[in-house]
């Protein structure tokens, strides 16, 4: 295989292993199936059972339940019996982690275990050890002979397994040789399959989780090269973003992630980690597949011109070298450009919605972190007095009419720009339509006349309705040709609800940031779909959006898909878990709490996890840690240090605070207003 999938410019399904968890399919083009994972206490046979009802009613097919101990183990099938007595014949899952006994107990009852390879056989310590070959082969044997028996128990029983790598709990070994890197994740899967092939023993689904999603997408593509380098064949993945947190966020770090290598057609099962209850996790599982299914996937082959050359790594990130055309490119954060030219009438009101706010008794601007950079108005140059900061963006004939030529910049189609007598010398938009239709095929010359003008942005967008692979085509493009102008990603959605939305521009633009590609991003809608959305806020009730217009909705979408794949921070990241049977506390109410009095500290990254046992060790990089370590105790954490232990959990959170001042991380709420 050249690279990880089979094509980056026409949809093509990897080909995987066909696994069978119970009477279930996986891999090998069957769909790609839809999981998820209870959050009751295992022991509570009904508690379970009936939230399983309620995900599996919500359209899960396979549903994970964790089995920290034997007993839980064991009561695996108290739940299993009481589920097939109400007829339900869902196949169940047990999640392990640390305890083989009891995955050699759930491997008779259910039909799938998750072993998680990173602490199977290890205990974690934090250590850094230099180990010789030799230890390291040693190492392996010691793998090799506790993890045998759950193999030989799965052969005997027909029961399938996940090794499921987790980027925040790798072994002290990989560590020690690989660092936490991708490379580090799929070697310690890698160590795992390769024993169990040795077995003969092939029905084997692998993760590579990450709550970053860069590192889990590379992740990904790096294990499909190693199996496909090593075996000859690739067994199926499941894919998801850990601990991606809840609402708008935790949608958007998952599907940027999770859509990122189903666009290349990479993925035979996916499970989105919300903390929020697991049922809310399906319809964003399903918004997600329903994208690549044979129905509504649209016939792009043939459109976009196969690619010769990847000029870029897909491995390891690194940003399209550009030049700064004011703001925009080189070394600056991608900008946000809203789009208010479907606004009649634009006033001071509106720009409210896209992070500016008038305050008439001080006559100041106030901005907030996740204001727009620009905003395109169409034909209108307006009649009242803008931010500093903020520039307009218009169609040549209004920026003609524009008295302020250091606020207004002019927006041309590619041929306009080419024949056009007045131009900005400072900045000029060209759009660029990448392979809507036949014409454009292997013609790339008309790049020539603005290339390298270093008063030119181009704005890259295509009227396929999977743009990504057609912008990515002339991405890689400007890539080969040495055009180093700036350029920001155009995306339209022409879905009907506001998930679906959510979910397009964090796949369209989200894959394309992780690449390395884009120097902003601008959000849009179809004329129907802009019209329908009005009535959406009315009507949809989604606890998770604070926003009540079309304008605060995109804009806020397009600095969470910024933050997601790291390439501007603007707001506070919550690495929080999604719970399971382990949680020592209310963790969605928890995580409301925290975000209530965090919400402010730009670029902070704070981890909130259920329990000690995997907390610590898959909070990855946050910055600060809550974690449950007992019934009403927290921990808290400075990075992988514990700075506060078993804190009673009435006055954790004012502990947390503590804790972010003790280590100047805190700014009082009424600091953050800038006034421009
Ligand atoms: S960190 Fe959260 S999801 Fe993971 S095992 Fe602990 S409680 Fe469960």
């Amino acid at each position: 295989m050249q690279l990880y999938c089979n094509s980056l410019t026409e949809y093509s399904r990897l080909k995987t292993r066909e696994v069978k968890i119970g009477d279930l399919l996986l891999g090998n083009f069957h769909p790609i199936r839809i999981q998820t994972m209870t959050t009751t206490d295992t022991m509570d046979t009904l508690a379970t059972v009936e939230q399983s009802i309620r995900c599996i009613e919500a359209g899960a097919e396979l549903v994970r339940i964790t089995a920290p101990s034997k007993k839980d183990a064991e009561n695996l099938l108290n739940i299993k019996n009481e589920l097939r007595r109400r007829g339900y014949t869902t196949p169940l899952v047990a999640d392990i982690h640390f305890t083989p006994n009891a995955a050699e107990i759930a491997a008779r009852i259910v039909e799938k275990v998750r072993v998680n390879p990173g602490n199977y056989v290890d205990k974690k310590k934090f250590e850094l050890i230099e180990y010789t070959d030799a230890d390291y082969a040693e190492e392996i044997e010691r793998i090799r002979e506790r993890f045998t028996p759950l193999i030989k128990i799965c052969k005997e029983y027909g029961t399938a397994m996940r090794i499921g790598t987790n980027h925040g709990s790798l072994s002290d070994r990989i560590m020690s040789r690989y660092g936490d890197t991708p490379m580090g994740m799929v070697e310690s899967a890698m160590e795992f399959l390769r024993i169990a092939r040795n077995e003969n023993y092939h029905q084997i689904v692998l993760s590579m989780k990450a709550s970053n999603p860069q590192v889990m997408v590379q992740a990904y593509r790096l294990l499909i090269q190693q199996m496909d380098a090593e075996f000859g064949e690739c067994y199926p993945l499941h894919l998801g973003v850990t601990e991606a947190g809840d609402g708008e966020d935790g949608r958007v770090k998952s599907a940027a992630g999770i859509g990122s290598l189903l666009e290349d057609g990479i993925g035979d099962t996916i499970r989105v980690s919300l903390t929020e209850d697991p049922e809310f996790e399906i319809p964003v599982c399903k918004d997600l597949v329903k994208r690549y299914s044979l129905q509504t996937f649209p016939d792009r082959g043939g459109l976009i011109p196969t690619a010769e050359k990847i000029p870029y790594n897909p491995f390891n990130y690194s940003r399209r070298k550009t030049f700064a055309v004011d703001n925009i490119g080189d070394h600056h954060v991608p900008v946000v450009i809203a789009d208010l030219s479907k606004i009649e009438n634009i006033t001071p009101q509106h720009l409210e919605s896209v992070g500016y706010k008038y305050d008439e008794v001080l006559d100041k601007w106030n901005i907030n972190d996740a204001a727009a950079d620009y905003i395109f108005t169409g034909h209108q140059i307006l009649n009242f007095d803008l931010p500093g900061t903020l520039k307009i963006i218009v169609y040549p004939a209004a920026w003609a009419l524009a008295e302020d030529k250091t606020k207004y910049f002019p927006i041309f189609d590619e041929s306009g720009y080419a024949k056009a007598e007045l131009k900005s010398d400072a900045i000029n938009f060209v759009m660029l339509d990448c392979f809507s239709d036949e014409t454009s095929i292997n013609d790339f010359t008309y790049l020539d006349t603005f290339s390298n003008d270093k008063t030119v942005v181009l704005c890259l967008s295509s009227k396929n309705k999977h743009a990504m692979p057609a912008v990515r085509r002339m991405f890689m493009e400007l890539m080969n040709r040495n055009i180093q102008n700036p350029a920001i990603i155009i995306c339209d959605s022409y879905w009907q609800t506001t998930d679906e939305h959510l979910i397009h521009y964090a796949i369209e633009c989200g894959a394309l940031l992780l690449d390395g590609f884009g120097d902003g991003i601008c959000l849009g809608m179809t004329n129907e779909s802009y019209k329908k959305q009005e009535t959406n806020f009315k009507t949809s009730g989604r606890n998770y959006l604070s926003n009540t217009t079309t304008e605060q909705f995109i804009n806020s979408t397009a600095f969470s898909i910024l933050q997601a794949t790291r390439t501007r921070i603007s707001k506070t990241e919550y690495i929080s878990c999604p719970s399971c049977g382990r949680t020592l506390f209310d963790l969605q109410e928890t995580t409301a709490k925290i975000r209530s009095v965090t919400n402010h500290l730009k670029g902070v990254k704070i981890a909130i996890m259920g329990c000690i046992v995997n907390g610590p060790g898959e909070m990855a990089d946050a910055d600060f840690g809550y974690v449950g370590s007992g019934v009403g105790k927290i921990t808290l954490y400075k990075g992988k240090e514990i700075v506060k232990r078993n804190v009673d959990s009435a006055i954790a959170v004012d502990e947390l605070i503590n804790l972010l001042k003790e280590s100047d991380a805190w700014i009082e709420p009424l600091e953050v207003q800038n006034f421009v």
